[in-house]
Order: C-alpha cells, then sequence, then structure tokens
C-alpha cells in the first residue's frame, strides 16, 4: 500500500492539441476536403497579385476556407448553436422560440429602463449628485448588458 509505482492518471502523459481549431494537420476523422487546410480568401487574393479583377472573386470564394454553418444563439444566455439553412428559408438567430421571446422581452424591459433612468437624470430641478451618481451606475449597467442585445430590426433591415 502506499506505493509509488502505481501509475497516476493522465498528467504526465502527453496531451493532444485538442482544443485548437487552426491545426493545420487534420485528424483522421476531420471532414475537410483533401485532408488540407483551405487557404483564406485573402490569401488567394493575394497570391492572384495586385491585377486580380473582381471577375475572380466567385471563384476564390468557391475554393477558399469556408465559414462557419453554426453561430451562437442570439440569446446571450443560451449555449446553443443555430445552424446555416441547408436549402431556402431564413437563417436562425434564435436555437428555439423561447431564446426569441425572452431576448425581445429583455431587451424591451433594459430599453424602457435606460429611458426612464435618462429622464430621472435631466429632470428639472437636478437631482443630488448623490442620486445623480446612483443613477448613471444603474444606467451604465443596463447600457452594459444592452450591447449584448443589439437591435435585431437593424440587421434583418436591406439597409446598409
Ligand atoms: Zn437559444
Amino acid at each position: 500500500m502506499g506505493d509509488a509505482s502505481r501509475p497516476t492518471k493522465g498528467t504526465d502523459q502527453p496531451q493532444p492539441n485538442s482544443g485548437l481549431t487552426t491545426r493545420t494537420t487534420p485528424g483522421p476523422r476531420s471532414r475537410s476536403s483533401g485532408g488540407r487546410m483551405r487557404p483564406t480568401l485573402s490569401v488567394l487574393r493575394a497570391r492572384r497579385g495586385p491585377d486580380a479583377g473582381p471577375d475572380t472573386v466567385a471563384d476564390d470564394l468557391k475554393t477558399c476556407l469556408q465559414p462557419k454553418l453554426t453561430a451562437s444563439c442570439m440569446n446571450p444566455d443560451c449555449s446553443k448553436k443555430c445552424r446555416w439553412p441547408v436549402g431556402r428559408g431564413r437563417p436562425p438567430l434564435f436555437h428555439d422560440r423561447l431564446c426569441h421571446e425572452k431576448y425581445h422581452l429583455i431587451r424591451r424591459r433594459l430599453v424602457a429602463e435606460i429611458a426612464d433612468i435618462d429622464e430621472a437624470l435631466e429632470r428639472q430641478p437636478r437631482p443630488s449628485s448623490e442620486e445623480r451618481i446612483y443613477l448613471e451606475n444603474q444606467l451604465a449597467r443596463r447600457r452594459w448588458l444592452l450591447l449584448r442585445y443589439p437591435d435585431l430590426a437593424i440587421e434583418r433591415s436591406d439597409r446598409p
């Protein structure tokens, strides 16, 4: 008992670099074509030299490193993924209906609270400095959260 010859688990074994996505030698189960990392679009464009016209962009897009087919659910509290649709259809921003509803509920609440705080800060006569500091802190907290809830109506529209 208590013999030092008992093998320790794992810690002294070389660990595979499984956390990296930029490895150049994909494993046997990699689904990338030809087992070789595709070059990025900027690399392909650079290879064509300074005289490459825009008529070659589509060709380079076909052979370059492809963008991911999945993206995070837009609900910042959710860890699920959304997948780019195979056929036609609107690309999903939320992994399910509940996340969609939560997002808009929380966003609306933050926007309304920010408006109330703005009003309290700008009232006449001015709030005391103690109250103003408190209000500004509460405002900053909500703005900090609201950065995670961008206005998706703008993203969806055709405006640049
Ligand atoms: Zn979600």
